[in-house]
């Protein structure tokens, strides 16, 4: 009925209380039986003396019919059961049956002891009366003489009726006492289990997840004190989860931010976290790749077998790689193994983009490399004629001439790769604000058109220039403009037959000017067009360089324009003609 602790309160009470009240009772019921008995005895054995008292004189005297008179008398004032019997056993007076009918009594165990000078008890069935009797029995002396003895016998049914009812008065008692204890001890338990089962409410609610809970905690005792330490408890837990899940938010926005990819794999290579830079780097979905092996997902030969050295040796690895898929990137990554109670318990690679880098390197590699070929050109031209001269060459005149002319030439072209690529470095080093410059196309363009006659003339090219009225001013150093026109115009010119026709024309948009050089050359093969702004890019190396270019004059041009805010672009066919374009920006005022 009663279960956990308050069940056990309840038992163990009843169980204490049923014990204590069954000794109490037993022993009270058996002490007052005793106090009663003796009580009794002593009763029985005054009354036997005052019988014996006041028929001692008649037994003396032998006057055996008053004897019967006063026994009789007596046993209905005093309610008892009277009998006097003579020194051998003769009963001469009994208050129940006619003494002459009666049998010797010297040989009852309460007479014999009574005609010793004793009080005699015994307690049997009466062969008179045939009921079960206590018999008290004292001597009758007279002058110090043993006549006889008086008994009286008492019923021992009714002893026991007193017996029972005073057990039945007891029973009640502890019975009473026993369903007021175990009301008590109902109420006790429910006082102590009541805030137990607070406690134990409260307790379940934070185990579901509810923090802000406090259990009851107003007693002043353990339980008070159970109840304080689980509040201090759970409110640490609050604090504690409140940081983490804020370091957890934290992380979850570097790795959701940093422009590095990150993947974090199990023990087991399991992947676990993929962060959105590197979904985009390995074209995966973090919502499908998380719980997927490594290999499953990273198609990458290479990579997928680091990962295992970094589980299986858990050691630091930085490794580099080109991923071909979804795009062609060039990525470095650090596998670092990490660790839980000592042991690993995955890895983490982090994967940096390097493929600018890369290209950033190889470009200026290239650089080098052109430089110094384009460089030692024309220096072993100077140094083969100028050695030929001092061997000898010198005095003749006529070859000597033609060397020396040779020679300045190589150094006017070597003059010219050298300014070239200070130009070119100047521009790469300092960006000049367009906004400060302003630049007057309509009126700059019919000079470069004018600079660049006595070329067109020699191969007879006519220059068409289709220019709008009142075209606002760029954003542009009027210089700087003027040496992009010249450029582009001069490769036209360059690169186009005898006789064809150059043209320039001016596009006004919404926010820019956009100028286009077009020709009717040679044109340039679709594969070539990406790389045309490289640096030393040229489509036909040997021509290029017999026309007199190093394949840094577009380079220096798109520099130029993209410092000016502008973008530059060329549409070309092969033997039809080319058209380079740029823009700039109309000047706002
Ligand atoms: P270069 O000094 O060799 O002309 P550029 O940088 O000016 O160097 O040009 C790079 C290359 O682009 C040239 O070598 C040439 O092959 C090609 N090119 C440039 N302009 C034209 C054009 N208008 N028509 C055809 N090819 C051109």
């Amino acid at each position: 009925m009663f279960q956990g602790i308050r069940g056990k309160i309840i038992y163990n009470y009843l169980f204490l209380i049923l014990i204590s009240m069954l000794v109490v009772g037993v022993s009270l019921i058996w002490m007052l039986q005793n106090y009663l008995l003796d009580n009794l005895d002593q009763n029985m054995t005054n009354q036997g003396r005052l019988i014996a008292d006041v028929v001692s004189e008649e037994v003396s005297l032998g006057n055996y019919d008053k004897v019967q008179e006063k026994v009789i008398q007596l046993a209905s004032d005093l309610n008892l059961r009277i009998t006097i019997v003579l020194k051998d056993g003769r009963v001469i007076g009994d208050s129940e049956s006619d003494p002459d009918s009666m049998e010797n009594h010297k040989n009852r165990i309460e007479i014999s002891q009574a005609l010793q000078k004793q009080v005699g008890i015994d307690k049997r069935m009466s062969s008179t009366t045939e009921i079960d009797t206590m018999y008290v029995a004292v001597p009758i002396i007279n002058q110090g003489e043993v006549l006889g003895a008086a008994r009286i016998g008492l019923p021992l049914q009714e002893i026991n009726r007193t017996f029972l009812k005073v057990r039945g008065f007891m029973f009640i008692g502890i019975l009473i006492a026993t369903l007021i204890a175990i009301l008590i001890s109902l109420k006790l338990a429910k006082g102590f289990t009541e805030p137990i089962a607070s406690i134990s409410r409260g307790a379940r609610k934070i185990a579901a997840g509810d923090l802000t809970t406090r259990v009851y905690s107003g007693l002043r005792d353990e339980i008070g004190e159970l109840g304080l330490a689980i509040n201090d408890m759970t409110k640490t837990l609050q604090q504690h989860i409140e940081e983490i899940s804020q370091e957890k938010s934290r992380l979850e926005n570097i790795l959701a931010t940093i422009a590095s990819g990150v993947i974090m794999l199990d023990k087991f290579g399991f992947i676990r976290v993929v962060n959105p830079a590197a979904e985009e780097m390995f074209g995966i979905n973090a919502l499908i790749a998380e719980g997927k092996q490594n290999v499953e997902v990273i198609r990458n030969f290479g990579l997928n077998q680091e990962i295992e050295n970094c589980i299986l040796q858990e050691k630091f690895i930085e490794y580099e790689f080109t991923l071909y898929f979804p795009e062609e990137r060039v990525l470095q990554c650090y596998l670092a193994p990490f660790y839980r109670d000592k042991k690993i318990a995955g890895i983490t690679i982090v994967f940096h983009d390097i493929t600018k880098i890369r290209k950033v390197e190889q470009m200026r590699a290239d650089f080098v490399a052109n430089a110094s070929h384009e460089l030692r050109t024309p220096l072993t031209v100077i140094k083969g004629y100028s050695e030929t001269l001092l061997h000898g060459a010198l005095d003749d005149r006529e070859h000597a001439e033609k060397f020396i002319t040779i020679i300045d030439h190589e150094a006017d072209r070597l003059q010219r790769l050298v300014e070239e690529l200070l130009n070119l470095s100047h521009l790469e080093s300092r960006r000049q604000d367009p906004l400060e410059e302003s630049a007057d196309l309509l009126a700059i363009i019919p000079n470069v058109g004018e600079e660049l006659k006595p070329r067109l003339l020699d191969k007879a090219i006519f220059l068409d220039l289709d220019l709008p009225k009142g075209l606002p001013h760029v954003n542009a150093n009027p210089d700087r403009f003027k040496q992009i026109l010249v450029n582009l115009l001069d490769n036209a010119i360059k690169y186009s037959p005898q006789g064809s026709r150059v043209q320039v024309t001016i596009q006004e948009e919404e926010k820019t000017v956009k100028i286009l050089v077009k020709d009717t050359g040679m044109g340039i093969p679709a594969k070539d067009l990406p790389r045309i702004f490289e640096r030393f890019y040229r489509v036909d190396k040997a021509r290029s360089r017999q026309m007199g270019g190093f394949g840094l004059g577009l380079s220096i041009v798109k520099h130029m324009v993209e410092n000016m805010g502008g973008t530059i672009g060329v549409e070309s066919e092969e033997n039809k003609g080319s058209t380079f374009w740029f823009t700039l920006l109309k000047k706002h005022n």
